[in-house]
């Protein structure tokens, strides 16, 4: 007997007939004698619907009220699935999250998970019943509904199946498995049996959004075997997340150099321009930005020939105006010549360990890109990563360049 945590996304719960087949999938666990939990997300569309909804009152919705409604989306599908659940004659309870007490922090639409009271779970699971959880949902100290940002039913998984030391943690999605790069932009890509947590964490990190990057960080944390399937599929085997050693897996000849590709057009590009070049400045461009909660990810400066140097920096869409409001009050006093933003961009990231052992990989990656024709604006690199920064028009066209050159398609 096992205690597994299955978590199931949008599309897998996307109408009655495929929560009836989610049901139908736990009995045939339950009948193995397994102990399961399920976690579902919202009905797919439905976050997107109720965030638009929210704007159409408030353009800037209140993220405390916006947490209070988005929630809503996942306590419909908890009920259904436990309904669909006792339909086939099976005993099933739905909780939402402030009922689990699954505590976070208080940041409202992007809030972290600090504990999970998982008793009431346990004594449920005991007595023979499915547990249904809502995912994506928390409650603060203060008994305010959080919610834990987009796609962060995958957290809400991977944290209970930590808290309850589950034996697996499957997450059911629209695809099976974790491929080569996204397949519905190359459908060359090709499913991997295996990736290392490492790599998941980066291509999660870099865009790739299979897993919300948090859940990759709670298996990582608490060496949660995770798993990613097709809830349309009976008995894939999908991807298994591995701790294994990457130094093994350098030494295996089989295994490819880079492992996958992802992308993101959620960035925009800020260029603080002819600053004088002096101690501080990184931190009076930045220090403000920081203060106004904006997380910034890439970093370039450049020393010009005159002695100023131009600073660029990217942040998220959403985040740019605001950016430039904050940049625009301190310019003068930073004495900027200029100050512009861009977000017709795209990043582009190649990951794999094997990059640990092989030199030459950032040169075919820039040569591949240079053959098309392909403008870098900014490059950033950790031991696992290359990422890329180019005009958002081109961004496909290099993902499919790049898994070719990387020899990634199908075999
Ligand atoms: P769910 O609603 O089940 O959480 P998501 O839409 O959040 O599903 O995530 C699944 C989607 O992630 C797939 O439909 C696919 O388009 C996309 N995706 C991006 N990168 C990858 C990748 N490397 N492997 C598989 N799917 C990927
Ligand atoms: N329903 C939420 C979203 O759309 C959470 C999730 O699907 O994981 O982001
Ligand atoms: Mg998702």
């Amino acid at each position: 007997m096992a205690l597994i945590v299955q978590k199931y996304g949008g599309t897998s719960v996307g109408s009655p007939d495929r929560i009836k087949n989610l049901a139908r999938r736990v009995a045939r666990f339950k009948a193995l004698g397994h102990q399961i939990v399920v976690v579902v997300s919202a009905m797919s569309g439905e976050t997107n619907r109720l965030i638009n909804l929210a704007k159409e009152i408030m353009p800037e919705p209140d993220p405390r009220e916006l947490d209070v409604m988005v929630a809503t989306g996942e306590q419909v599908t908890i009920g259904l699935t436990s309904m669909a659940l006792m339909e086939l004659g099976l005993k099933a309870k739905s909780y939402t999250g402030s009922q689990v007490r699954i505590v976070t922090d208080n940041a409202h639409t992007k809030a972290r998970i600090l504990s999970i009271d998982e008793d009431r779970i346990r004594t449920d699971l005991n007595a023979g019943y499915v547990v249904v959880v809502a995912g994506f949902q928390g409650v603060d100290e203060n008994g305010n509904i959080t919610t834990l940002g987009r796609g962060g039913s995958d957290t809400t998984g991977v944290a209970l199946a930590a808290a309850l030391k589950a034996d697996e943690c499957q997450i059911y999605t629209d695809v099976d498995g974790v491929y080569t790069t996204d397949p519905r932009v190359v459908p060359e890509a090709r499913r991997l049996k295996s990736i290392t947590f490492e790599e998941m964490l980066e291509l999660a990190s870099q865009g790739s959004k299979v897993l919300q990057i948090r859940s990759v960080e709670f298996a990582g944390k608490y060496k949660v075997k995770l798993r990613v399937l097709s809830s349309f599929e009976e008995d894939g085997e999908g991807t298994l997340i591995t701790f294994e050693d990457p130094e093994n897996k350098d030494s295996n000849m089989e295994q490819p150099i880079i492992s996958g590709i992802a992308f993101n057009r959620d960035e925009a590009k800020i260029m603080v321009l002819g600053v004088p070049d002096k101690p501080g400045i990184a931190y009076q461009i930045l220090g403000p930005v920081a203060d106004a909660k904006i997380d910034v990810d890439m970093i370039i400066q450049n020393m010009g020939a005159d002695g100023t140097t131009d600073f660029t920096f990217t942040v998220h869409k959403n985040d740019m105006t605001k950016a430039l409001g904050i940049l625009n009050q301190v310019q003068a006093h930073i004495g900027a010549r200029e100050i512009r933003g861009d977000d017709k961009i795209a990043k582009v990231s190649i990951v794999g360990v094997g990059m640990r052992s092989h030199v030459g990989i950032a040169s075919q990656m820039f040569r591949t890109l240079a053959e098309e024709g392909i403008n870098i604006q900014m490059i950033s690199t950790s031991e696992i990563k290359i990422a890329v920064v180019i005009d958002e028009k081109y961004m496909e066209l290099a993902v499919r360049v790049l898994h070719k050159a990387f020899e990634l398609e199908e075999a």
